[in-house]
């Protein structure tokens, strides 16, 4: 309001306010920003160079881990490779056990020899076991076949299956099986089945005794429509299938395969069958390579990535004519193996690996990164079989982000911008003030000069007159001095208020207080007044309730108050010459009310009036004289009284001034 009066007043002033309000403040503020700006700028390309550091840093120790973990199962193929043949099952058993996992198969000319690890499903070649001659079951086929019936056939082969060599007694207990099938003893051929499997690793007819057992025990199973059972048979031989359980070629494994499915109504193969299925896969394209051209080369290595649908494997190898061995080497491993051991590094570096082939393919991870968040160690750059990735994992920074250090560096710029905005606020406003102070008191001092002028003016014209004896009648000299003394009244009076409101300002008011009758107080002020604004013209009607209690009051101070509002009220009425003075007791307090009908205040003054020096615009533009000071003293003066003084006007229709006075027993 104040600031607004002075623009309204000063276009100068406030432009001039207005530069220096930006000139010290926003200026700064926006320094600050920029510099905030630029550190956290320098701060990120910081970190974006030490994330790059730390990938490299990643990647070159990754390459090594995996050239590491290469080198280890080399080793192992090599001391498998050169084992003798009667130490090579010892070898490759202890490799196996040390390898987590990893797969190493030896291979003779005539197909597998022994694996280690987790065993393949199938196995491109199995060499034939020494198996009892055709000529030892002649007998008995020639009973089943061309006798009377199974019968003769079951005594002869019962005889062979409690032979000492289990290849004899494997090869009776399948027939045997099968004689009592068709002699539809089904619980004994189940039972020679039984039998049979426990003889598991030996062979009949190139199939190992372990995998006909189930299959001819199912098959009768199935016969008999004994669901249960045969299912949970199927499910042993499936899972038996899966693991690898028996050497077995890939022809053996998928008839076999295909029965369970049939039975089991269940053709899904998992992820982990899946990937076994890869390894076989990957031996056998090893193995024929081996038949085709190596087994001519003497003593080679080998290290070759293989896909076979969406897996990526690698096989080492080693090979001579005599011999390979294969370690085939797939995603899991790399998980296990390499991926956990770098588990450290990654958290403390903030990195990812990924694996991809020479072709780009992914072979593990997720390398589609943005090429600027990962550091490559190329495959022909490291000779690995793979490229390797490190990638920068998404913290939030370099993608757009912030680290905590340049959040914390921005909200600090940020508090300053704050604190430099707010200060030059509150600086700009206590300068405001002060300016519109001064330009108040400057407006006082030249109201006062006028209001002093005035009658000073007259007294000198008077006074000319009279001491030059140019005054004719005594009628006219009398009235001459009547004028000069009211003149000098208002001299007088207007000297007392400046004096009043000085000790006022300076908080030295002293007060006497006393029990008075508001009544008669308010009825001397009113006829007192009454006297002065007959002159003019004004009329002042006074209403009173009667009864009033006493106030505790410094009179002179409260007839000033009343003398003052009557005084505006009469001042700020140029048409309407009429007041009214209302005085009644409302609860424990007296009402004393000013209204008149006059040029009214506008809402947005009515406050502001209370504070010294403050005038109206109306009063101003209607050159009303005034020193701005009459209710700020009013104001001081009743809130001494532990009263209050209020306002209610419209403009144009007059005003309302109510001081209310706490009665003499609860005076503080
Ligand atoms: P002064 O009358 O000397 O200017 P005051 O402090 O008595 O100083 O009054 C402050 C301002 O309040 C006046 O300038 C005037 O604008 C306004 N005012 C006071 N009384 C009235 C009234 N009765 N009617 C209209 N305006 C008034």
């Amino acid at each position: 309001m104040l600031l607004s009066m002075l623009h309204g007043q000063n276009p100068l002033a406030s432009r001039r306010l207005f530069v220096l309000f930006v000139a010290t403040t926003l200026a700064p503020a926006i320094g600050l920003g920029w510099l905030g700006w630029r550190m956290v700028e320098q701060d990120r390309a910081l970190e974006k160079q030490r994330a790059q550091e730390r990938r490299d840093h990643a990647a070159d120790l990754g390459a090594a881990a995996l050239e590491r973990a290469l080198a280890e199962i080399e080793e192992r193929l090599t001391s498998v490779f050169s084992a003798p043949p009667a130490a090579l099952n010892d070898s490759a058993r202890k490799s196996g056990k040390l390898s987590g996992g990893v797969t190493i198969v030896v291979f003779g000319p005539q197909g597998v020899l022994d694996h280690t690890g987790a065993a393949l499903t199938y196995y491109p070649a199995v060499p034939p076991a020494a198996e009892p001659s055709p000529a030892l079951f002649a007998p008995a086929e020639a009973l089943e076949f061309q006798g009377p019936g199974p019968a003769g056939a079951i005594r002869a082969l019962n005889e062979l299956a409690h032979a000492k060599d289990p290849a004899i007694r494997a090869g009776a207990l399948v027939r045997l099986a099968r004689n009592y099938r068709k002699s539809g003893d089904f619980p004994r051929a189940l039972a020679a089945f039984r039998n049979l499997g426990a003889l598991a690793d030996t062979q009949v007819n190139g199939l190992p005794a372990g995998l006909l057992a189930p299959q001819g025990s199912a098959l009768i199973l199935e016969a008999l429509r004994q669901h249960e059972d045969l299912k949970s048979q199927a499910s042993l031989l499936d899972a038996d299938l899966r693991n690898g359980r028996w050497l077995l070629t890939r022809a053996s494994y998928e008839f076999a395969k295909e029965q369970t499915r049939r039975w089991l109504s269940n053709g899904v193969s998992d992820s982990e069958e899946r990937d076994r299925l890869a390894l076989a896969e990957a031996a056998e394209s090893v193995w024929k390579e081996w038949q085709a051209a190596a087994r001519a080369e003497p003593n080679t290595r080998g290290r070759r990535t293989l896909w076979t649908g969406d897996q990526s494997l690698l096989a080492l190898s080693r090979s001579s004519p005599g011999r390979l061995v294969v370690s085939l080497v797939g995603p899991q491993f790399l998980q296990r193996e390499w991926l956990a051991g770098l588990r450290s590094l990654r958290a403390a570096q903030h990195v990812d690996f990924a694996l991809t082939d020479a072709e780009g393919r992914p072979v593990l991870g997720h390398p589609e990164a943005p090429v600027s968040r990962q550091s490559v160690r190329t495959a022909s750059a490291t000779r690995l079989p793979w490229t390797v990735h490190a990638i920068s994992v998404e913290d939030g920074f370099g993608s757009g982000g912030m680290s905590g250090r340049s959040q914390m560096l921005l909200a600090g710029i940020a508090m300053m911008a704050v604190l430099v905005l707010g200060g030059g606020y509150l600086v700009n406003r206590a300068i405001s003030r002060e300016v519109t102070v001064a330009k108040l008191q400057a407006d006082f001092v030249a109201a006062v000069s006028h209001e002093f002028r005035t009658p000073l003016t007259t007294m000198r014209q008077l006074s000319e007159l009279l001491v030059q004896d140019r005054v004719s009648t005594d009628d006219r000299r009398r009235q001459f001095y009547q004028v000069l003394l009211r003149e000098s009244d208002r001299l007088h009076r207007l000297v007392e208020g400046l004096l009043n409101f000085g000790r006022m300002d300076a908080g030295e008011m002293q007060y006497r207080f006393e029990p008075l009758d508001p009544a008669a107080l308010v009825r001397d002020v009113v006829a007192e007044f009454r006297q002065e604004a007959s002159k003019t013209g004004y009329q002042i009607e006074l209403q009173e309730s009667g009864g009033l209690p006493p106030i505790r009051a410094d009179r002179e101070s409260l007839a000033r108050v009343f003398w003052n509002l009557l005084d505006n009220a009469v001042k700020y009425s140029p048409e309407h010459h009429m007041v009214w003075v209302e005085l009644a007791g409302i609860g424990k307090r007296i009402m004393v009310r000013v209204r008149d009908r006059g040029l009214g205040i506008p809402p947005e003054e009515q406050t502001e009036i209370f504070r010294k020096f403050v005038r109206g615009a109306a009063s101003r533009a209607a050159a009303i004289q005034g020193t701005g000071v009459g209710l700020a003293m009013a104001r001081q003066i009743v809130e001494a009284h532990g009263g209050e003084i209020s306002v209610e006007s419209k403009p144009g229709e007059g005003s309302v001034f109510t001081v209310l006075l706490p009665c003499a027993e609860q005076t503080v």
